[in-house]
């Protein structure tokens, strides 16, 4: 006989099975429920079982592998003898829950059933033994709408009419009751109120459903876990992952645990803590709770909890009593175990908690979802406690949560002076304004036009990810700290309130109230996402001010990082910043940008004579002016970055781009040259192309007009020899875009040779130290990079062009056809945000290759907006690059991805 798999795992306080290196196969709930009883910290009993059992039932349609049915019937009984109750007894029965999880937490995108085992058969028994029938019956209202939802409609595949589900239905019944009978809270029902709306939920869910609710405890078991294991492959479960990225091949584990119960009365309690602040970061504990619930109760918002301690309270929640001055001992206990987790873990981390007759038990605890300003405090914090060593601290930081130190916050001094709307609770950090929008789905379709929207909302569920995703700023107005809107926008990094009691929302007639104020979708508001406060309008925002906690982690990833970075600067102003973030120099100067700024008008119009000049002599002259205009430009640049490179592109785009277009503008010139209107726009119109990416631009233009390329190399060597002479060290790097034969090499680099030996004898000066290099952004250059090299001193990988080349894509037309291909996944990512790995970065991998061995110290970067993707930042490392180019806000980014991949590099050679 074949040996069969193992699918059941136990934990009790005796005998525990599994252990937190179980991830993959327990899940995270199940893993780390075993670590910590193996801790002896007091978990209820239970058992796990395993994601490949799920694998299995999903991928056969539903039938349970070999083996499974007597593991799950051993391990229910080894439940029942460590508890000394029994599954369905009538006199002392066990009441479990099934919980879903999987390898990574995906906050509410599964499900759980809470009192799997109350019957009519049960239901008197525990009325008897807890003497407390309000107790029970709450926890069976509890268990029908719960079991109703999931397992009789979701499970089954049932579509809810208008989004009308049956859980949504038996609120209405709830609420309904609660309103005729005037109560506010759910505590508030009697027992007979409960007796009453149990009636009705079972009668509801067989008119609705068609069937009767299940009496038998065993059916009831099943029917929990087939579909807690059906949840993985649920429509909100499979968009979330899509999102995060988590393949489809994990499953998810069940966990059937004993329950206890935090809805016995006013001696029990369930609540959610994090050992530090996950906004913050701050060392405090931080958490919240409900007297007389259970668990759903804090996580889904319906009352907003307290917080667990008098040290986390709030101006807005001052008055509420914390669970340290209710019950001080299951506090201390809390507190304690706190410490001795984190200890364990040396992490932060989220954990679930029901206090039972003041008796504490742990449910749950996972590595807590963090903003990244608290994941950078954390790691900084914990290097200092010894808790950790400094490359932990560095990994402990995703180099895209630094985008939120980076980002926004409202400014402070138009902040102390606007009038306060409202407040609520700081969920999510950081600033944001947009235009409001009062469904997920009109913040997706708003976002499509407005760049930036506000998605508010009553409270989030998993339904609003989309348009949370859409919105630059979340704000509900119900729900606490550890409520979805607030751990979803935390993980995201993105600016969210939560729990704004003063709004009153009307999603149907998409607007909201405040106070005596309404507000319309399309309105402006403006969130500061750190205080929790609303304001009216729109604030200004500045950058958040470099912290020296900020320079010291940066400080400390540099020294494990090897490849260098730089920024694409086009002035002398983005230069600044980018130093400013660290850069080591500049990657990309585009030329051209000088023309498309602010003040520009007079650059621009003599460009434009160059443009459209007719004969040499014309042409020439027009050229001659524009050059002192060149100058000015590079040299400030050069000049700023002091000491470091900067790489200076020839004018790279078709000269259309520059044409006038309006008849004002075209009179002018006309004027200039002494030419009359028709005649030029004629010569706009002979300029037009059908193709212009691929037309007459970059060295094409630069071999057709060599006095265009002489002006700009000459505008550089004179600025390099004016700076030198006055004390500066300026390295400049003339780079040649758009090439794709070494010939266009040879033709530029004689102009560049004689008009460096020319300036420098102007100048007095023995040589003018520059470099010479190209762009390799036309598959051919990367091919022939070995013969690219031979003219070249270094090449800069152009990706953006590259990509669109290399797949034919024309990047200002992919947004037709490119969400298609993602979302049949024909493409697993946009090619144009992510490196392609597979055929642009084997051309990549094939030039670094040829180009080295033609010339060992070429010196190799990529300049594409690539530069500041930290997967690509990764793929560049490997492929043995010197540097890597982004612009000035993604430099940390770049920075921290580049440190990652040498850590990671010289973890695998151990
Ligand atoms: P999620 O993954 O959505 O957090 P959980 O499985 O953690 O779902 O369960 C939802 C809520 O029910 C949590 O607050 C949890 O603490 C509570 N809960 C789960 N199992 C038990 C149990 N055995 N006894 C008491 N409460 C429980
Ligand atoms: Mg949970
Ligand atoms: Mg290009």
């Amino acid at each position: 006989m074949s040996r069969v798999e193992k699918y059941v795992y136990s934990f009790n306080g005796e005998k525990t099975e599994g252990n937190a290196s179980l991830m993959n196969l327990l899940g995270g709930k199940g893993a780390n429920l075993a670590e910590m009883a193996r801790l002896g910290i007091p978990v209820p009993p239970g058992f796990t079982i395993t994601t490949e059992c799920c694998n299995a039932f999903l991928q056969s349609g539903g039938s349970y592998p070999k083996g499974y049915e007597d593991q799950l019937e051993e391990a229910l009984s080894r439940l029942e003898a460590n508890m000394e109750l029994a599954f369905g007894d009538p006199e002392n029965p066990l009441l479990v829950s099934c919980r879903s999880g999987g390898r990574q937490s995906m906050p509410g995108m599964m499900e759980t059933v809470l009192n799997v085992g109350l019957t009519s058969e049960t239901i008197p028994g525990l009325i008897k033994k807890t003497g407390n029938p309000r107790f029970v019956y709450d926890s069976y209202r509890r268990l029908i709408m719960m079991y109703a939802d999931v397992v009789m409609e979701k499970a089954e595949g049932i579509e809810a009419v208008n989004g009308n589900g049956i859980r949504n239905q038996l609120e209405k019944i709830l609420a309904a009751f609660k309103e005729t009978r005037n109560l506010q809270n759910d505590a508030d029902l009697t027992e007979d109120d409960l007796k009453t709306l149990c009636g009705l939920f079972t009668e509801r869910v067989a008119t609705v459903l068609g069937k009767e609710f299940p009496d038998s405890p065993v059916a009831q078991l099943e029917g929990a876990i087939g579909a807690v294991f059906k949840s993985w492959n649920g429509k909100r479960a499979r968009s979330y992952r899509r999102i995060e990225q988590i393949p489809d091949k994990w499953g998810t584990g069940v966990t059937v645990q004993a329950m206890v119960f935090g809805n016995m009365g006013n001696t029990s309690a369930t609540g959610v803590a994090f050992t530090r602040n996950p906004a913050t970061g701050e060392n405090t504990f931080f958490g919240e709770w409900l007297a007389n619930a259970q668990g759903e109760d804090v996580v889904a918002g319906l009352r907003t909890p307290a917080p667990i301690n008098d040290a986390t309270k709030r101006e807005t929640n001052k008055g509420v009593k914390s669970l340290e001055a209710t019950m001080p001992s299951a506090y201390q206990e809390l507190e304690s175990i706190r410490t001795t987790l984190e200890r364990h873990y040396r992490e932060m981390l989220d954990i679930e908690f029901t206090i039972e007759n003041e008796r504490l038990y742990m449910l749950q605890c996972r590595v807590g979802k963090r903003t990244g300003t608290a994941s950078l405090v954390m790691a900084m914090e914990m290097l200092e406690e010894g808790l950790i060593d400094e490359i932990t601290a560095i990994k402990r930081v995703k180099p895209h949560q630094l985008n939120e130190l980076l980002h926004p916050i409202v400014d402070p001094d138009e902040e102390s002076r606007a009038q306060c709307l409202t407040e609520g609770l700081p969920a999510g950090p950081g600033g944001a304004f947009g235009h409001l929008a009062f469904t997920s789905d009109d913040a997706v379709k708003l976002a499509k036009t407005h760049p930036n929207v506000i998605l508010v909302r009553e409270e989030t569920n998993p339904e609003d990810i989309e348009g949370m995703r859409a919105a630059s700023g979340i704000l509900t107005a119900r729900g606490g700290m550890t409520s979805h809107a607030a751990l979803v926008a935390r993980g995201w990094g993105k600016c969210c309130i939560v729990g704004a009691g003063d709004i009153a929302i009307h999603p149907s007639m998409k607007k909201m109230q405040i106070g005596d104020k309404t507000f319309n979708q399309g309105d402006i508001l403006t969130l500061n996402g750190t205080r929790g406060r609303v304001y009216e309008g729109k604030l200004k925002m500045v950058d958040a001010t470099e912290d020296s906690r900020f320079q010291s982690f940066m400080k400390m990833a540099d020294a494990y990082r090897t490849m260098g970075v730089r920024a694409n600067a086009d002035t002398r102003e983005d230069a600044l910043v980018a130093k400013n973030y660290g850069a080591e120099g500049i990657g990309l100067f585009r030329t051209e940008h000088m023309f498309y700024s602010a003040g520009a008008d007079d650059r621009l119009f003599i460009l434009r004579k160059i443009i459209l000049s007719d004969t040499e002599g014309e042409r020439k002259a027009a050229v001659r002016e524009l050059e002192p205009f060149v100058k000015e430009e590079i040299k400030e640049t050069l000049k700023a970055m002091d000491g470091m490179p900067v790489t200076i592109r020839a004018l790279d785009p078709p000269l259309h781009e520059f044409v006038p277009h309006s008849r004002a503008k075209q009179v002018e010139l006309a004027e200039a040259l002494g030419v009359d209107l028709n005649e030029i726009k004629r010569r706009c119109e002979t300029l037009q192309e059908s193709n212009p990416m691929m037309g007459h631009r970059g060295v094409r233009l630069g071999i057709s007009f060599p006095d265009l390329t002489e002006m700009q190399v000459k505008a550089v060597f004179e600025a390099t020899a004016e700076l030198a002479k006055n004390g500066h060290h300026p390295q400049p790097e003339i780079m040649i875009p758009v090439t794709c034969d070494v010939e266009e090499l040879v033709f530029v680099r004689k102009i560049v040779n004689r008009v460096c030996e020319e300036v420098a004898r102007q100048y007095g000066l023995a040589a003018i130290v520059h470099k010479f290099g190209t762009m390799i952004e036309i598959p051919r250059s990367a091919l022939r990079a070995h013969q690219m090299a031979e003219l070249s001193e270094f090449f800069s990988f152009g990706t953006n062009d590259l990509t669109q080349l290399t797949y034919g894509f024309s990047r200002d037309d992919a947004g037709e056809f490119l969400p298609t291909y993602l979302e049949k996944k024909i493409l697993s990512a946009d090619p144009f945000q992510t490196l392609d790995p597979l055929g642009v970065g084997e051309l990549i991998k094939i030039a670094v290759e040829r180009g080295r061995e033609t010339r060992p110290d070429l010196k190799i970067g990529i300049c594409g907006e690539h530069g500041g993707d930290p997967a690509s930042v990764r793929f560049c490392f490997k492929a043995g690059l010197d540097y890597v180019s982004c612009s000035p806000y993604r430099i940390p980014i770049a920075r921290l991805a580049a440190a990652h991949a040498a850590i990671e590099a010289s973890e695998t050679k151990k």
